[in-house]
């Protein structure tokens, strides 16, 4: 029997998210999520997709070990269990692979102590995700695991992009440097949106805008990620929801020598109090647009901030790749907000970008263009999917080409 399906793990501190996909036609089994790990009201919601109602458990989970034999049972009961000699790997989501790990790598004692290590440059993160595998790999010891890095895509950039202008030596040794995140997404949403304009990626330049919750922009040249908005940390760039995004690094010594406030202090400040949140007292863009329509202040604008910040990053990101064929939307608000992607386009005639606004107002899951059929530049949404990025990330190492079948996943089950 070939191996043919994928489970992706995508471990938080207190939650683990996962989907089972079958690479012969990237269709999902089983999707759910275990929240709040560690508390008392924890929560198992498990989703079938080839029959059954979706089951919850509400009950204290005590850690991510906990959590993912939780969902083996899940998987069990579907048939879809762990166990089976169908599952070809377990994909996981690894935030911070620093500069070394520029591909999936299958995972091993030595990949697991690198990981290990790059945790002071992403201490929420890269321990619950190393949790998260060290638990996978106890269930299934003989089972291939790899670890797919958000920032692998953006080993490409060059240093001139990824060296921040500060003292060399001092930047070595804590190996501070332009990272950047959200890779699986850049890259998945890049390629898609080459096809979509029905060429290879390798001949098309395009921006990228991930406007989720946490949000992003890059510059890909041909396939290949030459900048990116996040830094050493997801920090840096856009406004996002509760982030700050860019700011003068010397507003964090002023907070602290005149506001009095510590390190973690404005570190929670600038991570969880800004952002869209707050300038406005919301995070999300649904929320803020019906403010808006009210004639709220706050929330136009903090709308107003969010995208000035965006069409700063469409203009950079336009002189940095010289030629552009494509902005691309992306993510919960880029892929949904028509309000948002019509005001970072707008004025741009002369970069050869503009929004139809019907093309704009349609809701649909497709990747599309938005532009006007004359636009010299298209204007895309693109949704991502970075689970099936995951799973196609890792099958492709462990076991080589997607396998082409006309048989219908999950007959056999
Ligand atoms: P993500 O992190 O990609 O899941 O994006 C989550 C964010 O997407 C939410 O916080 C919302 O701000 C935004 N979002 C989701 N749906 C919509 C919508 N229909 N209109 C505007 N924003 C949306």
């Amino acid at each position: 029997m070939t191996a043919t399906r994928v489970l992706v793990l995508n471990s938080g501190s207190s939650s683990v998210k996962y989907q089972l996909l079958d690479m012969r036609d990237s269709s999902r089994l089983a999707v759910g999520l275990v929240e709040r790990i560690g508390e008392e009201a924890s929560r198992l919601k498990h989703t079938p997709l080839l029959g059954g109602e979706p089951r919850e458990q509400n009950r204290p989970i005590a850690d991510h070990e906990e959590a993912l034999k939780a969902v083996a049972v899940e998987l069990a009961q579907d048939g879809l269990g762990l166990d089976s000699p169908e599952l070809a790997a377990i994909g996981h989501r690894v935030v911070h692979g620093g500069k070394f790990f520029t591909q999936p790598t299958v995972i091993d004692d030595a990949v697991l102590a690198e990981v290990e290590r790059l945790i002071p440059v992403a201490p929420l993160h890269n321990p619950a995700n190393l949790t998260g595998i060290r638990t996978a790999m106890a269930l299934r010891p003989d089972l291939p695991q790899v670890a797919v890095f958000d920032t692998a895509f953006h080993t490409t950039m060059p240093e001139s992009a990824s060296r921040y202008a500060i003292d060399v030596r001092t930047a070595d040794e804590h190996r501070i440097q332009r990272y950047g995140f959200h890779g699986t997404s850049h890259a998945y949403v890049s390629r898609k949106t080459a096809e979509l304009l029905g060429k290879e990626a390798e001949d098309v330049n395009v921006i990228v805008l991930h406007l989720g919750n946490g949000a992003s922009a890059s510059a890909v040249r041909g396939g290949r990620c030459v900048d990116t908005s996040m830094g050493l940390t997801p920090l840096e760039g856009l406004v996002m929801g509760t982030r700050s995004g860019d700011v003068d690094p010397a507003v964090i010594f002023h907070l602290m020598r005149v506001g009095s406030m510590s390190a973690d202090e404005v570190d929670v400040l600038l991570n969880k109090k800004s952002g869209l949140i707050g300038l406005c007292g919301d995070n999300d863009m649904r929320e803020i647009r019906r403010r808006i329509d009210e004639g709220d202040q706050a929330a136009r604008l903090a709308f107003d901030i969010y995208v000035h910040r965006l069409k700063k990053y469409i203009g950079a990101y336009y002189a940095v790749l010289g030629r552009v064929d494509a902005v691309v939307f992306t993510a919960g608000v880029g892929e949904n907000a028509a309000p948002v992607r019509e005001a970072a386009i707008a004025g741009l005639e002369e970069l050869g970008l503009t929004v139809d606004g019907g093309l704009n107002s349609v809701r649909s899951d497709e990747p599309r263009l938005i532009s006007p059929e004359y636009a010299r530049v298209a204007v895309a949404v693109v949704p991502t999917d970075e689970e099936l990025e995951i799973a196609q990330q890792s099958y492709a190492l462990v076991r080589g080409p997607i396998p082409a079948t006309t048989e219908r996943p999950g007959a056999h089950l």
